[in-house]
């Protein structure tokens, strides 16, 4: 068990049992992929590790680039993507794969793939290392997916509880 400022966690996924995921997930992304040269786009800040050892196991020619999302604030409902900062790169025609931590309401990543959408790529994939279904509130084709978890709040492996715990090699969950 380990705590995080107000509230404890108990082991939930392990760093084996995540890495051994990872690496399907790598092998089915290598052959999908074969003989392209697609572009990651890593969400941040808590897809910083997934991204790392995802991408260290496709051994394809591959860019690899990074966005950070900004949303509304306060008033604003939360998961509200009101710009992608960081997108330098240009993905017009390219065969795009976002990499992120979570894929829970969906509100996120659905706000994400209509940015994404504007800057005419020529396919969008999602590698997502958890998803809660029972959260989704709209469908989202999501072709990599890590592990399907239960409706609960879970940290560690980059993912944060109010900053703190994205350092934790493992996934803990809420008890
Ligand atoms: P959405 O609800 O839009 O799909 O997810 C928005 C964001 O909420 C995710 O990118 C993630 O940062 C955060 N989030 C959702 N569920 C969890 C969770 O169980 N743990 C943590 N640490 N963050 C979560």
């Amino acid at each position: 068990m380990i705590t995080i400022l107000d509230k404890t966690f108990v082991p939930f996924i392990d760093r084996a049992k995540i890495e051994e995921r990872i690496g399907e997930l790598a092998s089915q992304i290598s052959t999908d992929y074969k003989d392209r040269c697609p572009v990651f786009i890593v969400v941040l800040n808590g897809a910083f590790l997934f991204a790392t050892e995802l991408v260290k196991k496709v051994p394809l020619s591959c860019e690899i680039t990074f966005v950070k999302l900004s949303s509304y604030t306060q008033t604003q409902s939360t998961g509200r993507v009101r710009e992608i900062i960081g997108l330098e790169e240009t993905i017009s025609g390219r065969d795009v794969i976002i990499i992120e931590d979570i894929v829970d309401t969906g509100l996120t990543m659905n706000q994400l793939l209509e940015q994404i959408a504007k800057l005419n790529p020529a396919s969008v994939e999602i590698a997502t290392l958890l998803h809660k279904p029972d959260a989704l509130l709209k469908p989202i084709d999501m072709r990599y997916i890590g592990f399907e978890i239960a409706n609960r709040f879970v940290v560690g492996y980059g993912l944060d509880y109010d900053g703190l715990g994205r350092n934790l090699d493992a996934l803990y969950v809420i008890s």
